[in-house]
């Protein structure tokens, strides 16, 4: 009798291996088995992008001290991250009106990279007083690399930091001008507090490792309205555990989310906004 039990107890654990294993085969790389890709080509958002690549294409781990918050946050075990995080941590302004970020980019890529990721600076300068200026002294800078992912730091961390976007997959312009955006130092569009008041996140839909990316956080508004179409809203199947939406616009169903290659009129207020400047330092 023992010994039937026993040998029912393998067949059970070998049966429960078997179904695990099959599982991690037929699923894509870290996908939730259900995953499936945005097939409207009118839904698809930058962030969308950003997922795919982070989740499908890239290496999970930046090293030892740093993980993505949000999905494409790079944030480092320590302070300051913290406090930045809390309230955006902002870029020097200079006396003639500008803001001026530095940067470095990797010689890894390509002409046609170079030009993509100009254009994604561009995307960030045009209307606001931001300017992107070859790094020459300066002690605070952005490094642009080919790292794994699509990641950056919130808001200026004070010395080098890096700005991953992995070739190809990254180096697209919406995903630019996104992570430039965190870069500044802005956070998801629908992580604002108030954000229960314009969309409803169907927490039942979101792929359950990635609850935590729906998060809220104690945002600055700076007076401005919630932005549906901001670069920085993820899309209506962000992290969809079985292609259902996980954010659905509260009033207008028909409302579409994000933006797949521009700034929105009010990302680009938000960041006039946020470093107080006049049209005069455009
Ligand atoms: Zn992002």
């Amino acid at each position: 009798m023992v010994q039937i039990i026993l040998l029912c107890m393998v067949f059970t654990c070998v049966s429960a291996m078997q179904a695990q294993m099959h599982r991690y085969l037929l699923s894509s790389k870290w996908g939730p088995v259900g995953y499936k890709e945005v097939e409207d080509p009118t839904q698809k958002t930058a962030m969308d992008e950003i997922i795919k690549a982070n989740e499908f294409m890239a290496s999970r781990v930046i090293d030892g001290t740093t993980t993505l918050r949000e999905g494409d946050i790079a944030v480092s075990t320590g302070r300051r991250s913290k406090v930045c995080f809390a309230r955006s941590c902002q870029w020097a302004k200079s006396v003639d009106g500008h803001v001026y970020i530095p940067y470095k980019i990797s010689p890894d890529y390509s002409e046609m990279d170079i030009k993509l990721i100009k254009k994604g600076m561009e995307n960030i300068e045009k209307g606001t007083c931001v300017r992107f200026v070859p790094r020459t002294h300066q002690r605070d800078y952005i490094d642009i690399q080919a790292q794994s992912g699509c990641w950056s730091y919130l808001g200026a961390r004070g010395g080098k930091q890096t700005v991953s976007l992995q070739n190809p997959h990254c180096v697209q312009v919406g995903v630019i001008s996104h992570e430039f955006m965190h870069v500044l130092g802005f956070v998801h569009e629908q992580s604002r507090f108030d954000r229960d008041n314009y969309v409803t996140v169907m927490w039942p839909n979101i792929w359950r490792d990635r609850l935590r990316n729906f998060e809220k956080f104690k945002t600055e508004n700076l007076d401005l309205p919630y932005d549906f179409g901001s670069i920085m809203h993820f899309g209506k199947y962000a992290y969809s555990q079985d292609g259902e939406p996980t954010i659905v616009p509260k009033n207008n169903q028909r409302m579409k989310f994000g933006q797949t290659e521009h700034l929105s009129h009010i990302d680009k207020m938000k960041i006039n906004k946020l470093y107080k400047c006049d049209d005069d330092d455009f």
